[in-house]
């Protein structure tokens, strides 16, 4: 299984490509040297991560041309809304989004406050047609690597908090490589996130050296190891990495202050958009359903999102972990989620969304409803067996014991069934 299309280079101004997969184009960061025009390349995020040999290519290149068309039409099909069934409402919002016009706040609330079952399916249909219309049917699927959960933080919701006792791993280099060489040629990633709490066990010089030898297998290097000094995501890129997960969690900054003690909001805020001066393709997002949120902070955390520019968004629902503060806080309704990506759809249409896997855990009907409601990017977890139940940052999460070979098969069927492409080649 691969998890993107191959395309060819036709066009290269300074450091930005064009390329072609059956007649689609996007441009790319040529992020490698002595890339020519008629290369065929890999990307991931709009980054270039790997040349492949023409013969290769084509090969591919084939067998996806079977399937790539068909694919397309499913895609198109729920997609397509009828204009004739939307309330006036529905219609303003589609006129608004089509003109890319800014949604107002208050438009934002109304449409979050919806709750009719018939008004959300509209809403998410809107949403999904948008989607379809600025990427069409491409979708990325990136693998994870969750190598420690060791963190000096406490956040209150958080299963792997410092001051929670748990059984605490670290796998080392060689661990880390070797999962990583696995998920590349047994399952042909070609995006890795590798994620940690926040464990200064791994120094820059430690996480350096792993984010090198990662890169080598040909990867998008995506890093997710939390509030660390601008000066060591800037090594971290030097060495590599491509793309960086950092989510602010609240805009609110009383609710911030209750469940993240020692931190703070403007840290993080500062962080990410440093992040993004650095040069990574950036991802940040929030967390839904914290005590004492209203429906403005959701606004206002999806418009802050939004403020940060950036490449994808990452916003899952909060699920309670036994032994944590937040151990009884009520579960988030998933149509919150499902609605909350629609609204980014609204508010960003050519963003990437993630589902994440909170989401399925707190629903598994729910990752195909979220690809239906404007999100178009997966997540599959590569971590190592004997360490996957201990990063248990929720209870109960769906993938603890889930096969690798088991979350592909399902992922590559509900693509398929859904008429998505694996093909997040660029921008
Ligand atoms: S949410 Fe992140 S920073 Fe907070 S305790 Fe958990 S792993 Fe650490």
């Amino acid at each position: 299984m691969c998890y993107a299309i191959p395309a060819k280079l036709i066009a290269i101004h300074g450091k930005i490509g064009t390329i072609d997969y059956f007649g689609e184009t996007r441009k790319i960061l040529l992020d490698l040297d002595n890339v020519k025009i008629g290369d065929y390349v890999y990307a991931q995020g709009g980054v270039l991560v790997r040349t492949i040999p023409e013969k290769e290519a084509l090969e591919i290149l084939e067998y996806w041309k079977e399937i790539f068309f068909e694919l397309k039409k499913t895609d198109e099909a729920l997609a397509n809304i009828d204009q004739k069934n939307l309330s006036p409402n529905a219609l303003a919002v589609l006129q608004k989004v089509n003109l890319r016009k800014t949604l107002h706040k208050d438009e934002l609330l109304s449409l979050l406050a919806l709750k009719d079952p018939k008004e959300l399916q509209v809403l998410y249909e809107i949403a999904n047609n948008v989607r379809s219309r600025e990427h069409g049917n491409a979708s990325c699927v990136h693998g994870i690597i969750e190598f420690s959960n060791y963190c000096t933080n406490n956040c209150y919701y958080c299963g792997i908090r410092e001051e929670k006792a748990l059984e605490r791993y670290r796998m080392s280099q060689e661990e880390i490589v070797s999962a990583a060489k696995h998920a590349v040629n047994h399952y042909g990633f070609k995006a890795l996130v590798l994620q940690s709490g926040e464990d200064l066990w791994y120094d820059d010089d430690k996480l350096c050296a792993i984010v090198k030898e990662v890169r080598k297998l040909g990867v998008l290097v995506f890093v997710s190891f939390g509030l660390r000094s601008v000066e060591t995501y800037r090594k971290l890129y030097e060495a590599g990495a491509r793309a960086a997960l950092l989510r602010f969690e609240t805009s609110n900054a009383d609710i911030f202050a209750k469940m993240r003690p020692r931190t703070k909001l403007s840290d993080r805020i500062n962080l990410i958009k440093a992040l993004k001066e650095i040069g990574y393709v950036l991802a940040t997002g929030f967390l839904l359903g914290l005590p004492d949120e209203t429906d403005e902070d959701i606004v206002n955390n999806i418009l802050l999102t939004h403020s940060l520019a950036p490449d994808m968004y990452s916003f899952g629902p909060l699920i309670p972990s036994s032994n944590t503060p937040f151990a009884k806080v009520a579960k988030v309704n998933p149509d919150l989620v499902l609605k909350a990506m629609a609204l980014t759809r609204f508010v960003a249409p050519d963003s990437n969304i993630l589902v994440t896997t909170a989401l399925e855990t707190l629903d598994p009907s729910a990752k195909r409803g979220a690809l239906l409601a404007g999100a178009n990017s997966m997540m599959i977890n590569v971590t190592p067996m004997q360490y996957r139940r201990l990063y248990g940052i929720y209870d109960n999460r769906i993938d603890a014991d889930r096969e690798v070979d088991k979350s592909v098969q399902e992922t590559v069927e509900l693509l398929y069934n859904l008429g998505r492409a694996p093909t997040d080649i660029g921008v």
